[in-house]
């Protein structure tokens, strides 16, 4: 399998942003000291709004130009080492701002797709431009909250702007809460596609591709350990980031509660814990196949200790028997298949 570890870099947004030492600079170092010992690469989802408002407070914020030079220098470092930054947009930054050194989060309108079609373009330009200026790599796209639909909004942007790889899209997965949409219930059940004007639906000859987040269907059991877990956890399982994030409606969470949900792989808090039994489930699943991908993600800010030591155990199983890699690398073997 070729497997790309995947994080979301970025603060909370709800009520508390928090701070950057603690929701991307400390919890990027924790897991860096497990990643290194087999020089496995990271990818990182790196908030562009985010970078872009510090890019424009940096000139009149103290406080703005600490938190920029302190992302700039960790993301210089972790691209000297052959780590990878790509593109994620949450462009509520738009409507958010700094007042007495701390971020008004505003998320009225959440997704893309909730500004004018007029101001998409120049919005996601500069968010690339703003990333561009810290690497020279940028061709992977994330959508902040998953929200990639409708995809027509956004299509011509990352185009123009060659932007040519996704890695949005979870096998099953659904969400319309109040911030949130979209329905991915309807994926191609592959680990990579190309595609056109909708990520859902496959195109061979499309300027596109989709590596999706890999995916594991979920029992009401998960969600009712998550909960019994946060109360009886301990130390271990306590978050590295201090922010708060946004709450879901309660109907979604009991829906969670109740019936069976597909769930993204990933890296945040106890989710970890189901980290080999999804490598398995996909290792089982595209035995007969050669260059499938397994995609994990996570947020540093939602990292754990506890969690960081679930990935430590899998890598240790699986770091010499999988190819581990970057979004870069994904082309040659695209072009291969
Ligand atoms: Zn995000």
């Amino acid at each position: 399998m070729n497997i790309i570890i995947s994080l979301d870099y970025e603060l909370f947004f709800g009520g508390d942003p928090g701070t950057v030492e603690q929701c991307m600079i400390v919890p990027i170092k924790e897991t860096l000291k497990i990643v290194n010992k087999w020089n496995i690469p990271l990818s990182l989802f790196v908030d562009a709004g985010y970078v872009s408002r510090l890019q424009e407070y940096r000139s009149k914020s103290l406080y703005a130009s600490s938190q920029y030079d302190l992302v700039a220098s960790q993301l210089n470092d972790l691209q000297k080492y052959g780590h990878d930054l790509q593109l994620h947009v949450h462009p509520h930054w738009e409507d958010s701002y700094l007042k007495d050194n701390k971020w008004m989060i505003d998320t009225a309108r959440y997704k893309i797709s909730d500004f004018p079609v007029t101001s998409i373009h120049e919005i996601v330009t500069r968010y690339v431009g703003a990333l561009r200026s810290l690497s020279n790599n940028v061709m992977a796209y994330r959508a902040g909250g998953w929200c990639i639909q409708p995809f027509e909004h956004i299509k011509d942007c990352l185009k123009t702007n060659e932007i040519w790889l996704d890695s949005t899209v979870y096998l099953g997965g659904r969400n319309a809460s109040g911030t949130h949409s979209y329905d991915f219930r309807n994926s191609p059940k592959e680990t990579h596609w190309r595609f056109s004007d909708d990520p859902l639906r496959q195109d061979k000859s499309g300027y596109f591709a989709e590596i999706p987040i890999s995916s594991l269907r979920m029992g009401p059991r998960l969600y009712w350990d998550l909960a019994w877990f946060k109360v009886l956890g301990g130390k271990s399982t306590i978050q590295y980031g201090d922010g708060r994030a946004i709450y879901p409606p309660k109907k979604f969470l009991a829906q969670k509660l109740l019936c069976a949900t597909y769930t993204p792989v990933s890296l945040d808090g106890y989710k970890a814990s189901f980290l080999k039994e999804a490598y398995l489930h996909y290792k089982r699943k595209y035995k007969d196949r050669r260059k499938e991908f397994f995609v994990i993600m996570g947020h540093p800010k939602a990292l754990t200790p506890y969690s960081l030591g679930k990935l430590d155990e899998f890598l240790t199983e699986q770091a010499s028997q999988n190819n581990f890699m970057t979004y870069q690398g994904v082309q040659s073997i695209l072009s291969s298949t």
